[in-house]
């Protein structure tokens, strides 16, 4: 018998921010499931790739996809997403990926599409969600909202750190304007600035802030 109703946690920021990292160490303190947003809009970019598609035409990625199967998993109590059974996991930071994300992104279907896939899980699970738009759409219901952000400098040294090639403003840009769900903070979110934070450090804000709202932990 399943609850009536499941507690997420949104994580929401600018790319390299540190969500990620922050997003999965909570969630393995807080005993929740995983769930990356942006790994959903970054499987479906990889799959019209793979598929000749430019993610800039609006109508064959919509139809791609549409007949596309997308199946959403937990692995380990992370998302996992499968496209037409395929698992594409290992491909999702690729430079194509990363170049072409923010443009399949801007699809008002897709989103929809996305936006399902995140709400299904939350009928059976407890999460913490990262991405950009989790508190201000999603889940704009839910009261445990945060926004991670760092200087564009700091966000540079990171994806650098990391080996990344990837376009950090172009993206921040195209996720900040565009018409379907931009990159906002949610008015109730709690902003943090983790330039100079650990993940440890963050994640303990964040628990602070949770048990003075009330979720027992
Ligand atoms: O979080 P990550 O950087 O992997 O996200 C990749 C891209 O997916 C973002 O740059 C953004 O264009 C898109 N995205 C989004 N909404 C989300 C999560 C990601 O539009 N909730």
């Amino acid at each position: 018998m399943g609850k009536d109703s499941y507690r997420v946690v949104a994580i929401d920021g600018p790319a390299a921010s540190g969500k990620s990292s922050v997003a999965r160490e909570l969630a393995r303190r807080l005993g929740f499931a995983l769930v990356n947003s942006g790994a959903i809009y970054r499987a479906i970019t990889w799959h019209i790739l793979q598929n000749g598609i430019n993610p800039g035409d609006t109508v064959r990625v919509t139809q791609a996809v549409e007949s596309a199967r997308i199946a959403c998993h937990l692995e380990n109590n992370e998302s996992r997403v499968f496209i037409d059974n395929v698992n594409p996991t290992n491909y999702l930071r690729e430079d194509r990926v990363n170049e072409g994300v923010s443009r399949v992104s801007t699809i008002r279907r897709i989103r929809e599409i996305v936006v399902n896939k995140m709400r299904h899980y939350a009928r059976s699970h407890d999460l913490v969600v990262e991405g950009r738009d989790i508190g201000s759409v999603v889940f704009p219901d839910t009261p445990y909202k945060f926004y991670v952000d760092a200087s564009p400098d700091v966000r540079l040294q990171r994806r650098l750190a990391q080996g990344q090639r990837d376009e950090i403003a172009a993206r921040d840009h195209a996720d900040f304007s565009r018409l379907a769900s931009p990159l906002i903070v949610a008015d109730d979110a709690l902003v943090i600035d983790t330039s100079h934070l650990t993940i440890e450090e963050v994640v303990g804000k964040i628990i602070a802030q949770l048990k003075l709202k009330g979720l027992a932990l």
